[in-house]
C-alpha cells in the first residue's frame, strides 16, 4: 500500500520530487563534477530559489551544510567568542545548547518544560551575550516561538546576534530578515526532500564577527567556516564535494513552491492546522500544547493517554504513518506533520481514519 507520511521528519516528499529525481538521473546529476559550470548553475538555482521563496535580501549568504545540526555548530564557532544564550523547551533547542557547551562556550540557558512557551520578561539575557539561539518551531513539543517575540529580542539586545532554527517551520514561517541575523534548516521536513542537506542564511555582520575571531587568533573551524564558505559562494562553488543531487532537488522543489505560491502554502497550512486542532480539541485525545498562542501550525503533538502504540498501528493499517512522541513521550503522544507536501485532502482522509478508530 502507498502510505502517506504525516511524520515530522523525514516526511512525505513534496509531490514533484519523484519527477525531479527521475529527471536528475536522466541528466546524470549524480555523476557531474562539483567543479563544473553545470554545478555552479545548480548552486545558483538552489540559492536563488531559497531566496525568492523566503524573501531573503540580496546581501545575505546562502550556505550549504550536511545538516541543520551542523549549522548549529558552525554558527556557534563563527559568531561566539564566549557567551551564547539559549531558549530551550525540547530536544532540538537543547541540542543547540549542548553543542555550545561542547565547544566550551559559556552558554546560558532559559529552560521551560516541553510544550510550554517562554516569558520574555523572565529571559535574563546578560549584556555580554553574543548570540541568542532560538528554535522557532520545537518539533519535540509542538511549540512555536512567536516571531513578534523574536523581533522584540532583537530590539532589546541589538548587539547580540539572533540565530533561528526553522527546520520544522520552513517555509511556513514568515521572516523579516532585517531583524534576524542567521536562519537555518535542513530539507527533510518542511521542504519535503530526502534527508541529507542543511541550508543556512547568514548576514554580513556574522561574517565580520568570524573575521574578528580569526584575527584574534581563535578557531572558527576549518573547511566550513563562514569565510571559506563565502569565498566559495562567490563562484557558486563549495570547498568539499557536496550533496550535488540534493542541492539540485532543493532548487527544483523550491521553485515549484514558488509556482504554487507561498501565500497559498501559508494559508493552506493554517487551514489544515485548524482542521487538526479542531478535531482533537473535541476528541478523547487532546492537543498537548494547551496555550493556543504557542501551538505549532506545522508539527502538532497530541496526547494519547499512553496509547501511542495501538494508535500508530491502527493508523498504519489505514495507510498513514505518523510520528510517536519524542523520547520519554514515545508512548504518550503522537506527532502529526502539517508540511506543504501534505494536502488538505490527505488531512481530511487522515482525520476520517482517526475518527473511525474512536
Ligand atoms: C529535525 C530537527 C533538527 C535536526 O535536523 P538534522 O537535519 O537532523 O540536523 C534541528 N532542529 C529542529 C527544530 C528539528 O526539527
Amino acid at each position: 500500500m502507498k502510505k502517506i507520511f504525516l511524520t515530522v521528519g523525514p516526511s512525505q516528499l513534496y509531490p514533484t520530487v519523484p519527477g525531479h529525481i527521475r529527471q536528475g538521473l536522466k541528466d546524470n546529476i549524480g555523476s557531474i563534477s562539483h567543479r563544473s559550470a553545470q554545478f555552479s548553475e545548480i548552486y545558483k538555482e538552489a540559492s536563488g530559489a531559497v531566496r525568492t521563496l523566503l524573501d531573503v535580501p540580496p546581501d545575505r549568504h546562502v550556505f550549504f551544510f550536511g545538516s541543520a545540526t551542523e549549522a548549529m555548530e558552525r554558527i556557534l564557532e563563527n559568531t561566539v567568542e564566549k557567551y551564547s544564550y539559549h531558549f530551550v523547551n525540547g530536544t532540538f533547542s537543547k541540542k543547540f545548547y549542548t553543542i555550545a557547551t561542547q565547544l566550551k562556550k559559556q552558554a546560558e540557558i532559559y529552560e521551560v518544560p516541553l510544550g510550554l512557551g517562554f516569558d520574555l520578561k523572565k529571559a535574563n539575557i546578560s549584556p555580554t551575550t553574543e548570540l541568542i539561539c532560538i528554535t522557532q518551531n520545537e518539533t519535540t513539543g509542538g511549540t512555536d516561538f512567536p516571531m513578534e517575540d523574536v523581533y522584540k529580542l532583537k530590539k532589546l539586545y541589538p548587539k547580540a546576534f539572533i540565530a533561528m532554527d526553522i527546520v520544522s517551520s520552513v517555509p511556513y514561517v514568515k521572516i523579516d530578515f532585517s531583524k534576524v541575523d542567521m536562519v537555518f534548516f535542513s530539507v527533510q521536513k518542511g521542504i519535503g526532500l530526502p534527508a541529507g542537506l542543511g541550508v543556512a542564511i547568514i548576514n554580513n555582520a556574522a561574517l565580520e564577527k568570524a573575521q574578528y575571531l580569526l584575527d584574534k587568533g581563535l578557531s572558527i573551524g576549518s573547511f566550513h567556516n563562514f569565510l571559506i564558505l563565502a569565498e566559495k559562494e562567490k563562484k557558486f562553488q563549495t570547498h568539499e564535494t557536496p550533496n550535488v543531487f540534493e542541492i539540485y532537488l532543493l532548487g527544483k522543489t523550491c521553485n515549484d513552491m514558488i509556482t504554487e505560491g507561498i501565500d497559498k502554502i501559508r494559508k493552506e497550512t493554517e487551514i489544515k492546522a485548524k482542521m487538526i486542532y479542531d478535531f482533537f480539541d473535541k476528541s478523547k485525545f487532546r492537543p498537548f500544547v494547551s496555550d493556543t498562542t504557542v501551538r505549532s501550525k506545522t508539527t502538532i503533538v497530541i496526547g494519547t493517554n499512553g496509547n501511542s502504540v495501538p494508535v500508530l498501528k491502527y493508523l498504519a493499517e489505514k495507510g498513514f504513518v505518523v510520528s510517536s512522541g519524542y523520547a520519554e513521550m514515545k508512548e504518550k503522544q503522537i506527532r502529526i506533520a502539517n508540511f506543504p507536501s501534505i494536502k488538505i485532502s490527505m488531512i481530511k482522509k487522515f482525520l476520517k481514519a482517526f475518527a473511525s478508530m474512536e
